[in-house]
């Protein structure tokens, strides 16, 4: 008899099992259960130790505690103010309590007298006894030994703990004869001290004691981040192997022009980072490369150092923004840059032309769109720079050579793959992927799992700190208010970014209009305000940035459009209004417009007066530092956001925390090059292999063979 794989026990469905009837089974499959993988890999949300427990007579009035009990009677009224009340009485060896529901008149039927239930709350004396109010309640039932695991439990599927207890015993007992098959090697087991894969299910669902659960978690966490990190770095091996790239041949000549023209030196993190670049672009086979750099660190010139290092062995380089008004602003910023820059052109009777650079947004159009897209296609653009539109079928390049791909804190990742597509002759383009916020290392190997990673993690010179306070409610925006005018009046400007609103640029817009005029006729009349957002032409955006970058305008009042490429030294106030609506990342962003000079900056989160904390504002004013952010953001966020459509279903990540686990992260990466570095089609392991198959679906794999 051979072991049981996890696709044997996919194929076994659940109403195999003693017990699951049709309205079992229906109500299983209501929450995503159809078979006995999906059973047995339904995890415990907690585990009760009997033994460690409190007791009644041991719980301290005004502290939480878990304390198992048995339900004695259970009463339901309705107060004077029309809410329900549900007053149960349990009690255990040592003595009796009263809970008090309020407004949950079911628990009148979920709590059944003779029901054994873990409790977690605080009580307090009332009325000479002791009393607890809405404690979080899990149903035990009639489970008998040491450790109760408590599963998910759904009151509208019907589902109890102690059923799926009792389902996924079953399973186990029945899995225990054949045995369960491990497909990661021991070698790897047996160097990280894992525990084996029968051991961790049973240690996870039915541990006799609380350490055997760690143990358990450990090894399954392990095998949900491994069979990531697996996919991904296949794909990535699978890419150096068979795309193939364009040895880009570089002089320096281009980029050292550049270099020169110039008015600062780069960075040490800005020159490790080009020749880690170079290196990649010189080499036969595509780059696939992060770029990870905090706001400011200058991102750009190293963009323009990779396109140019192209552009010089006689390829066309494309840049690529996830708006509009990002492709224009990089237009503007970019060929600036480059302005006065020649490249070697045989044909020319001076052996040299102008480098040229253009836009390519759905904005252009006609006449203009003809012309940038017949350059394309003859060579004679060497910079394209726009938004998707650069990615449409109708548009031909001569020789793409590199792609930047600039995606701020999108990850688009499908966008990506298509421009990656742009290939001639069967060369695939490098790619270089710019972001502006900063993820967590751990998060990085597995967002961006198949790209090599640069990180630019020192700021240039002669930046000022920022101050950033936060003005809780009106009075203290009166002060904010005050500070503008007080700094114009020193010469200084101000920006002021409306609130953020979901889903709509309209009512943004309207919003932001509202700001504008309420500022202009009440809190800072007599200033020169200006207007910014995406509704604007690009015509009407360029001649209020120009007036604000030539101190015409005191304030600008903009929308989120502001977030990046905008830079005017002079301006060292940002009042963000609404900021509890900003996500860290973008507040991060919207910050980093200021503090450009020699002026000492400020930065204003202004909120609605609220009682409460707020820690992403929090966050903001103890820290200006992106990778500290990016670690808070991941912790309060979770990373189901940025696991995005990667790991939906089957292939999520169940037990495994990208922010708790980052040792195993770092684990499962390295157990993943080992394995595939032996064996890159994984011939030696079949079992792994097929696993892989069982868990990701095309669509997963398709999406992380994208990213
Ligand atoms: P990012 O895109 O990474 O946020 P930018 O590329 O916009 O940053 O650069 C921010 C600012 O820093 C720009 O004004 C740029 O001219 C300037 N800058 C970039 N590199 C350097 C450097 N090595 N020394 C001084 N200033 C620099
Ligand atoms: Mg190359």
């Amino acid at each position: 008899m051979t072991e049981i794989t996890l696709r044997d026990l996919a194929a076994i469905p659940i109403g195999r099992l003693k017990g699951v009837g049709p309205k079992k089974e229906a109500a299983l499959e209501k929450v995503g259960i159809t078979n006995v993988l999906d059973l047995v890999t339904t995890y415990p949300r907690r585990w009760v130790d009997r033994t460690n427990e409190a007791r009644i007579a041991d719980l301290v009035p005004g502290e939480e505690a878990l304390v198992l009990v048995t339900v004695r009677s259970v009463t339901k009224r309705t107060t004077r103010n029309r809410r329900t009340m549900v007053n149960v009485n349990v009690g255990d060896g040592s003595g009796r309590m009263d809970l008090v529901f309020f407004n949950q008149p079911w628990r009148e039927r979920q709590l059944k007298e003779g029901l054994q239930i873990a409790l977690f709350g605080k009580a307090d004396t009332y009325r000479g006894g002791l009393q607890m109010s809405n404690p979080v309640v899990d149903l035990i039932g009639d489970r008998t030994g040491r450790i109760v695991p408590i599963y998910p439990q759904s009151e509208k599927a019907q589902i109890n703990t102690w059923e799926m207890a009792g389902w996924i015993e079953e399973s186990l007992r029945r899995c225990a004869e054949r045995g369960i098959a491990d497909p990661v090697p021991a070698s790897i087991l047996r160097e990280h001290g894992l525990a084996d894969r029968a051991t961790a299910l049973h240690g996870i669902h039915l541990p006799e004691e609380i350490r055997q659960k760690e143990i358990a978690r450990r090894r399954l966490a392990f095998d949900e981040l491994l069979r990531v990190q697996l996919v991904l770095v296949l794909r990535k091996r699978l890419m150096e192997r068979e795309q193939r790239g364009i040895a880009h041949q570089i002089s320096g000549e281009l980029v050292d022009r550049f270099y020169t023209a110039l008015s600062y030196d780069l960075t040490g993190a800005q020159k490790r980072t080009i020749a880690e670049i170079e290196a990649d672009l010189a080499a036969p086979h595509p780059m696939h490369r992060l770029l990870q750099g905090d706001v400011g660190a200058g991102k750009t010139v190293v963009a323009v150092a990779t396109m140019l290092a192209a552009v010089e062995g006689g390829h066309q380089a494309a840049l690529m923004a996830p708006t509009e008004v990002l492709a224009e602003q990089h237009a503007a910023g970019i060929s600036e840059l480059l302005a006065g820059v020649t490249v070697p052109d045989p044909g020319n009777l001076f052996g040299d032309r102008p480098l040229r650079v253009e836009l390519l947004t759905n904005r252009v159009t006609g006449a203009e769109r003809k012309d940038v897209m017949a350059g394309l296609a003859d060579g004679s653009v060497d910079i394209a720079i726009g938004t998707h539109a650069l990615i449409q079928d109708k548009v031909d390049f001569a020789s793409l050579g590199v792609v930047v791909v600039d995606e701020q804190h999108r990850f688009g990742v499908e966008q990506r793959a298509a421009l990656r597509d742009k290939t001639v002759d069967g060369t695939t383009p490098d790619t270089l992927v710019m972001t502006a916020t900063p993820i967590p290392r751990t998060a990085a190997m597995t967002v961006y799992g198949d790209l090599d990673v640069s990180i630019l993690d020192e700021l240039p010179p002669g930046r000022t700190p920022i101050k950033t306070h936060w003005a809780n409610g009106p009075l203290m925006e009166t002060g904010v208010w005050q500070e503008v005018r007080d700094e114009i009046k020193a010469g200084r400007q101000a920006y002021v970014v409306c609130p953020l609103i979901d889903e709509s640029e309209k009512l943004e817009v309207a919003s932001a209009q509202e700001t504008f005029e309420r500022l202009q006729h009440d809190e800072l009349e007599g200033l020169r305000i200006g207007l910014l957002h995406g509704r604007l032409t690009p015509g009407e955006k360029e001649q209020t940035m120009e007036a604000f970058r030539a101190g015409a305008i005191d304030v600008l009042v903009a929308t989120t459009v502001i977030e990046v490429g905008v830079d005017v030294p002079n301006a060292t106030v940002m009042v963000i209004l609404d900021a509890d609506r900003f996500g860290i990342a973008q507040l991060h962003q919207l910050r980093g417009r200021v503090g450009r000079g020699e002026h000492a900056s400020v930065c204003w989160l202004v909120t609605q007066q609220t009682e409460e904390e707020n820690p992403r504002v929090e966050a903001l004013v103890s820290t200006t530092d992106g990778f500290a952010l990016a670690e808070v953001d991941l912790d309060l966020r979770g990373e189901g956001t940025l696991m995005s459509t990667a790991q939906k279903g089957r292939s999520d990540l169940k037990l495994a925390s990208l922010r708790r686990d980052r040792k195993l992260v770092e684990l499962a990466r390295n157990a993943a090059f080992e394995i595939v570095d032996a064996d890159p089609l994984l011939a030696q392991h079949p079992q792994l292999a097929d696993e892989l198959d069982l868990i990701f679906s095309d669509r997963d794999e398709e999406f992380l063979a994208k990213s």
